[in-house]
């Protein structure tokens, strides 16, 4: 998985939370430099909302903001965070220590995968499309984001 790509989706996540005040992230996908998030909301975004998301994405790379990965208790992470870090990826009971990325400030999730190390890094992400599944209540942001 390129590292960058999905650390994208964190970023677009946390736009997509600003300007579209949404919470629950339902899915992602990711492969090579194209990416996808799909979040749940009962409307489709205008497309000045869609621009919006893009430039909010693209300021916080430019911020070059630091990425901070914490690994602790799950108790202690739902005190501190809340449960919407599991987005709509529920974990195992079983499961007692998670490990949580933070952007401060713009998103929080409890993820096992490998970031950047600063916002910066991910380098410019253009939204290519999006499609929004009125049914599921659904939205499709698809990306990518330039070569080195
Ligand atoms: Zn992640």
């Amino acid at each position: 998985m390129d590292v960058r790509t999905h650390t994208a989706l964190h970023v677009l996540k946390g736009a997509v939370q600003k300007v579209l005040h949404v919470e629950w992230t339902a899915g992602v996908w990711v492969e090579g430099l194209h990416g996808r998030l799909v979040v749940q909301t009962d409307r489709n975004p205008s497309q000045d909302e869609l621009e919006e998301i893009q430039r909010e994405a693209n300021e916080k790379i430019q911020e070059d903001q630091e990425i901070e990965e914490y690994t602790l208790d799950r108790n202690e992470a739902e005190n501190r965070w809340g449960d919407s870090i599991y987005d709509l990826f529920p974990l195992p009971e079983g499961i007692t220590t998670v490990t949580v990325m933070c952007i401060p400030g713009w998103n929080v999730n409890c993820c096992r995968e490998k970031h950047t190390k600063t916002t910066g890094e991910i380098g410019r992400i253009t939204v290519r499309k999006s499609r929004f599944r009125k049914n599921k209540n659904l939205l499709e942001l698809s990306f990518y984001i330039e070569p080195y």
